[in-house]
Order: structure tokens, then sequence, then C-alpha cells
């Protein structure tokens, strides 16, 4: 049986619909995670300890192990495996992405400066450090103006000014969240970054891709029917096959193209997030890893493959051109968090999975969570799975469930 080693990171939503894709393709997994295992002794071959934040370190240690333990894919589920993954595929002589393209996957100012070279459509955008005089930046920037951290995902930190008076404030937050120690230890020096871009209206899109030696093919195009207009942009509701017109759909998946491209990507998942405005599509960003949270459910190929295993598939270098994906609409909601708590109690979750069209509801967020909303949060509170004739109606199922859906949540002060 082939092996597979997956990076999985403690915070991924995703280890479950990888192991299971693992068991139906027949694959020997061996699970790499930051945190030490205890089990580590009982199972050596199905546990190894990593520390992705340190690329070389870990595919010094995952050579060593497959000495013993032969590995025939290397898979990372997420943002914060991009670059430990192409390090170790490439130790270990497998396909993967050159270490200077995952570096700009993974830094947004990186990014900017290569999609900028190859003439990629973009916002305009300019870097500061967390020391220099907001106040002073404030009268050099235009407005609309979006103020981001440079590393974090789920737009975690990403905020609208129109104004130098909000673009101070908006500073302010960024600068706060960029002091948090799990930020701080997650981004290294990069956490003392706040990058600056122009706002780009439009339409929002997410295509969900797999490269194969640079040739980018699109697994699915997903609309984001709610206004992305600011001052936070949390994601809610992707729906696909996307309503764009056709001609429309092959500007998204060009720019995207192009995007990989200019970064120098060449393996792999990536997820690109596109604003559609005049003239054309412009790049909120791409990256080198594939949909996240538990989204990719609302995806499946072929003869009921899901996202997972067509990544497995690919990365053990066996053909997925054939599978396309199901010709159903299908929806996922990312539920929004509505205030700061605890979180005590969901009502409705029935009345909800009743809603004609809805597949799944998961919460996943525990009673006695603290809920963070954005731009500070980084965890979503649940998801909602719709499928239906047409991406409307798929839509429609999930805007019904939410309002059937409660949820209790504690002042953290009152008690
Ligand atoms: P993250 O990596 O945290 O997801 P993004 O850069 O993708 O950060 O930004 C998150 C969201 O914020 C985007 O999906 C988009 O809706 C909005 N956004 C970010 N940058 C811009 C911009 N320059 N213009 C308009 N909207 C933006
Ligand atoms: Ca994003």
């Amino acid at each position: 049986m082939p092996r597979v080693l997956l990076l999985l990171p403690t915070t991924t939503y995703r280890t479950g619909d990888f192991l299971a894709a693992a068991q139906r393709l027949g694959a020997d997994v061996t699970v790499a995670s930051e945190k030490p295992s205890t089990l580590e002794s009982l199972n050596p071959a199905g546990l190894l300890e990593l520390d992705f934040r340190n690329p070389k370190e870990a595919s010094r240690r995952a050579l060593e192990f497959a000495r013993r333990t032969p590995i025939d894919a290397v898979v990372g589920v997420d943002d914060d495996t991009v670059m430990a993954a192409a390090a170790i595929a490439e130790a270990l002589e497998l396909p993967h992405n050159p270490a200077a393209a995952t570096l700009a996957a993974r830094h947004k100012p990186t990014m900017r400066s290569r999609l900028a070279e190859a003439g990629v459509p973009q916002p305009r955008f300019a870097l500061y450090r967390t020391t220099d005089d907001p106040a002073r930046v404030a009268r050099e920037v235009s407005y609309p103006c979006v103020l981001k951290p440079t590393f974090l995902a789920a737009s975690r930190g990403v905020i609208r000014a129109d104004d130098p008076a909000e673009f101070v404030a908006a500073w302010e937050r960024v600068a706060r969240l960029l002091r948090e120690p799990d930020v701080v230890s997650r981004g290294g020096e990069w956490a003392q970054e706040i990058l600056v871009e122009e706002f780009v209206a439009g339409f929002e899109v997410a295509l969900e891709g797999l490269l194969r030696h640079g040739a980018l093919s699109t697994l699915a195009l997903f609309d984001k029917p709610d206004p992305l207009d600011g001052p936070f942009f949390e994601e809610t509701i992707y729906v696909t096959p996307s309503r764009l017109p056709e001609k429309t759909q092959r500007a998204i998946e060009n720019a995207a193209a192009a995007a990989a491209r200019a970064l120098g990507l060449q393996h792999g998942p990536v997820h690109a997030e596109l604003r559609v405005g005049s003239p054309g599509p412009s790049l909120v960003e791409i990256a080198a890893r594939s949909i996240g949270g538990l989204c990719s459910r609302t995806l499946r190929f072929g003869a009921g493959l899901s996202l997972e295993e067509i990544l497995l598939k690919d990365a053990l270098g066996q053909s997925v051109v054939g599978e396309k994906l199901e010709r159903r609409a299908a929806g996922v909601l990312m539920l929004p968090i509505p205030q700061a708590g605890v979180l005590e109690q969901v009502v409705g979750l029935e009345e909800a999975r009743a809603v004609p069209g809805i597949e799944e509801v998961t919460i996943s967020a525990h009673p006695g969570q603290r809920l963070v909303p954005l731009p500070e949060g980084s965890r979503y509170l649940g998801f909602v799975f719709s499928r239906a004739e047409t991406p409307a109606e798929a839509e429609a199922a999930l805007r019904q469930a939410h309002r059937r859906l409660e949820f209790r949540i504690r002042d953290e002060l009152s008690d």
C-alpha cells in the first residue's frame, strides 16, 4: 500500500476528512503534527512530530523517518504547512513547489510583488511596519483602503478604512492583534508588518484549482453572494457552480492561472480569491492550499469522491483528470459569530436540518467556548451545507436554515 505523510496542524478542521479519504483510497497514513504525541512510540509508522514553522528541520526529520518507513506522497492541509510540505517533498524527491513559490504564497507582500512583476491585475499596495507612525501613513495612502496582516487567514485582522481617522483606528487594531502571543509565534518577523491595499470593489469569487507541472485545472468556482464591503470581511456563503457569465468565468480562470505562474507554483492545490469588477478580475490572493474550514464538503467528484480524495490521489501520482465535479449545485454557510461571549447553547438545529436542500449542519464551537468575532477571531462557529438543482436554490436553503438557528451567547463579563 502506498503511504501518505499528512501534515495536520492541531488547529485544522479537516483531520477526519483527510483520514477518511486515505482509508477509502487504501493508502497508509503517517500523521505529522507539531504536538508531541505520547502515542508516537506505540505507533512509530503512523505518527511523527514535526515543527511546521521550520521547514528545513522538518524535512531533515521526515527524510530520516522515510528511511525506515518509505513515503510516497506528502500532503499539507493548510497554509501553516505549505512551506514544510514543499521542503519535505523536495527532500524525498517527490513533485513539489519551489521554496520561493511557497514563500510567495504564504507572505502577502511577496505575493503582491510577484504578481506586480508579472503584470497580473491586483490592487495597488504598500508595506509598512508596525513601528511606523500611523498618522503619517494615513496621510500618504489613498481611500478607501484595506489594512491587513501579511500572513494570517480567514480575514483575521483585515479592515477597511475610508478616511485617515478610520485608518489610524484600524492600524491600532491590527497592531494590537499582531502583538497577541499566538500571532507572534506564527508570524515571527512578519508580525511586525502591516500591508495596505487599495480597496477593490466588485463581486467576489473563490477558485479551487489543482496544478500539475504548472498547468492549472479548475476544480470548482464559488460565488460569494453576500456583499464584502467591510469594514470587516467575514466569510459567509460560498455557492458553486458560479452564476457568472461563461466569459467572466474564463477571465477568472485565466487570472488565477497567471497568478499561479507569477508565483512559480507547480504542483498541488491552489485557492484563489478574486474580485470581479470593471475592467476585469483582480487578485485578492492566491494560496497554495485547498479551501479552508469544512467547506470542501460541498464538493463531490466523479462517482462521489471528496476533494481530499482528489488531492491524495493527485499527490500519489494517480490521474484525476477524468474526475468531474458533480453537476448539482452546492453551497456552504460559514456561520457568522453574532457577538463576543461564551457559547451556551445552539437552538433550532433540527429545524435547520429539516429545511429542504440542507445536507448537514455542523456546529464546530462547543458549549462553554469563548467566541471571538472578526477581525480578531479565527475559529468558525460552524458550517451549514446545502445541495440543490440550482445555485439560487442552494443559496436560499442556506439562508433559510440560518434563520432557524439561534445562538445563545453569554456576555463574558456578566455572571
Ligand atoms: P486572508 O488571507 O485573511 O483571507 P485576504 O487578503 O484574503 O486575507 O482578505 C480577506 C477578505 O478581505 C477578502 O476575501 C476580501 O473580501 C477582503 N479584501 C482583502 N483585500 C481586499 C482589497 N484590497 N480590496 C477589497 N477587498 C479586500
Ligand atoms: Ca483569503
